[in-house]
């Protein structure tokens, strides 16, 4: 049983929303009769779980003279005035406090507090997973917030994912067939038990419950042959809030993640689906929408496979607008791809036909569109005919995904929240040690970490790139960011198409300093790397003197350093034949770090002693000016003019 205490009128409404939302498995303890003391007295020594509408501070005195133990105290849930928050105040685990938290923040709109080590940082959270999730979502999440029983973590093969939350417990092989080698009607004939595809050691019990697979989704509930034959995943239905003494004899089932394509028959278990597979389907002019959805649903079923994990319809150029086609897309909700008919007439496939080839020109349209929209990948369910249509169904090979993420100049806000969501998202991260430092209280827990030292660039972007093509999500940390003579150039060099790239901007030095200096940037500027270990001086040079013809603002980066001290004078000293010797030269050393120091001063008043590798020097043009002790590059569009 739940307690439920209060003392306000708004802790009785928290109350009475809670016991209307679990009938049956909560007491009221609001009788205003007795002191509070003696209320949460009793209720401890009756319930499994509390929820208190009363301060933390109030809650801890109130049942401090009563803890015995972790393992006999109940779980305890404490909510503000406000019902913002549900802090998990005792029991996080065995009490079950951590998940009852999370269900009194699902009916009240409340947001969870938990402060146990592995559910920090939301690191519990299947949703942290960029997958959709299907099959008994409450029960392994109430699982692995309650660290008991175990969940194992499964897949098919590798794509890009997060670090599993901590308590996923990953086995390792899966047992499960290689990627691809899955036969894919595996699944068509009588399935196997549940007990002879999940782990070794766990004894399954079919339960007789719900298929929550589909819920809301275009319907794997409706469609031929799935909940009939068996083949649907099927889940407990598991109420949030259950106390561990309600859940009992139901959950002998091992608990799992699977990420899967297949239809595969457990309880207990969360199956999230990969984007895998694509769809070909053909249709006789006037085909319905209905036909199309009805085919392609009984060929996904029919070869055991999860209509969430198709990315794509395809066909053939000429069907293009055929209306069934189309509407059977959007009702899948994913795009249409279509094809020209030589393309895919080149395509081998099992079953051609004569009837395309006069009508469209391709002796194939499911088959060949669906792999066409599947390179690199494998036909697993060939042609089905119904009156007017055809389907066949084609597995992707998994992509690896390649974040080349710029980190800002320095200070933590200055870090986009993108390159935050792409730290997160990655399961490997690659850079320079001081930099990987610069961030690592923001990985995810269990992020691989491979950092290497100064001078390994060509290094590390192999690396990168060799552990998205494994099917990983990469991120390629850089400072500033991370195309600006950093990472993402020897990172993108040796990538080929086999992976998806995506790039988040960061705050390069030059953008920082300009800042902190005022205005330099405010007319055609540009920016010179001093730097000679990988580009001929004279190629610099040349480019310096166009800057200086050209009369643009310039920001030198690598300046200057121990060993590379004349670059930096000789440099200024050719923009010194172009502009006045009072010309405004910003000088920014750390920008936006502790050590952090910005200095405005003259092409003819620079001291390059001051000048090191973590500093970049502004040079302004000739209509540059100091005003108020801040440099400012006048716009000088006419419109501006005097
Ligand atoms: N990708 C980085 C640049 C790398 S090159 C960016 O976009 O900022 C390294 C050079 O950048 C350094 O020698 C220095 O000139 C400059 N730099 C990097 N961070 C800096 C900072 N916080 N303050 C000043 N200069 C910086």
């Amino acid at each position: 049983m739940i307690g439920l205490i209060s003392a306000t009128a708004a802790g009785r409404a928290g109350c009475e929303r809670l016991a209307a939302a679990w009938p049956g498995r909560t007491v009221l303890y609001d009788d205003g009769a007795r002191p509070l003391r003696e209320v949460v007295a009793a209720a401890f020594a009756d319930c499994d779980q509390l929820v208190l509408f009363l301060a933390t501070g109030a809650a801890v005195r109130l049942l401090a003279p009563h803890l015995r133990g972790k393992a006999e105290d109940p779980g305890v849930v404490t909510v503000d005035e406000a019902h913002r928050y549900a802090v998990a105040l005792l029991g996080g685990h065995g009490g079950g406090a951590n998940s009852l938290a999370a269900a009194v923040s699902s009916v009240l709109g409340a947001e969870p507090v938990v402060t146990t080590a592995t559910d920090a940082v939301g690191a519990t959270s299947l949703d942290t997973l960029p997958y959709p999730a299907e099959g008994a979502l409450p029960a392994v999440t109430r699982a692995l917030l309650d660290g008991t029983p175990p969940v194992t973590f499964h897949t098919d093969t590798t794509w890009p994912h997060p670090p599993l939350p901590p308590a996923l417990i990953r086995l390792s092989p899966s047992p499960s067939p290689a990627p691809g080698s899955a036969p894919p009607d595996s699944a068509v004939s009588d399935p196997p038990s549940a007990a002879e595809k999940l782990p070794p050691g766990g004894s399954t019990t079919r339960k007789n419950a719900s298929p929550e697979a589909g819920q809301g989704h275009p319907g794997e509930d409706g469609s031929p042959g799935t909940a009939a034959t068996g083949r649907a995943e099927t889940a407990q239905p598991g109420g949030a809030g259950r106390t561990p003494a309600e859940r009992g004899a139901e959950d002998d089932a091992p608990y799992a993640v699977w990420l899967t394509d297949r239809r595969i028959t457990a309880g207990n278990t969360v199956f999230l689906r990969p984007p895998s597979l694509t769809v070909g389907v053909g249709g006789s002019r006037g085909v319905t929408r209905e036909e199309v959805v009805t085919l392609v649903r009984s060929t996904l079923a029919e070869a055991g496979l999860a209509e969430r994990s198709v990315t794509a319809l395809a066909t053939v150029d000429a069907k293009a607008s055929e209306a069934g086609i189309v509407a059977a897309a959007a009702a899948f909700g994913v795009p249409l791809l279509t094809f020209p008919a030589d393309t895919l007439a080149a395509i081998p496939v099992p079953n051609p036909s004569a009837a395309p080839l006069a009508a469209v020109g391709t002796a194939s349209v499911a088959e060949a569109a669906a792999l066409a929209a599947a390179p690199g990948g494998e036909l697993v369910a060939q042609k089905r005919k119904s009156a007017m249509a055809t389907a066949a169904v084609a597995r992707r090979r998994p992509r690896g995904r390649l974040a080349v993420v710029g980190l800002g100049p320095g200070a933590r806000d200055l870090v986009t929240p993108r390159a935050v969501a792409e730290l997160r998202r990655a399961s490997v991260l690659v850079g320079l040690d001081q930099y990987v430092n610069q961030i690592r209280d923001l990985l995810a827990p269990g992020t691989r970490i491979l950092e290497s030292g100064l001078g390994a660039e060509e290094e590390r972007a192999r690396t990168a790139v060799a552990e998205a093509r494994a099917g990983h999500a990469v991120a390629l940390i850089g400072s500033g960011d991370a195309g600006v003579y950093a990472m993402a150039s020897p990172a993108l060099a040796e990538a080929a198409d086999d992976i998806d790239v995506v790039g988040v901007p960061g705050v390069t030095a030059a953008l920082a300093a300009a800042a902190l200096l005022g205005a330099p940037l405010g007319h055609d500027h540009v920016s010179i790397s001093l730097s000679d270990l990988h580009t001929p001086w004279d190629v610099i040079e040349r480019r310096v003197r166009a800057a200086a013809e050209a009369d643009l603002v310039v920001t030198f980066y690598n300046p200057r350093s121990r060993g590379r001290d004349w670059q930096l004078p000789k440099a200024l000293s050719i923009l010194a034949g172009h502009r006045a010797p009072d010309t405004p030269v910003g000088v920014v050393h750390a920008a936006s770090r502790p050590d952090e120091r910005v200095a405005v001063t003259t092409l003819a008043g620079l001291d390059p002693t001051t000048v090191d590798m973590v500093t970049v020097v502004t040079v302004g043009n000739t209509a540059s000016r100091t005003v108020a002790g801040r440099m400012v590059t006048p716009r000088g569009y006419r419109w501006q003019a005097p």
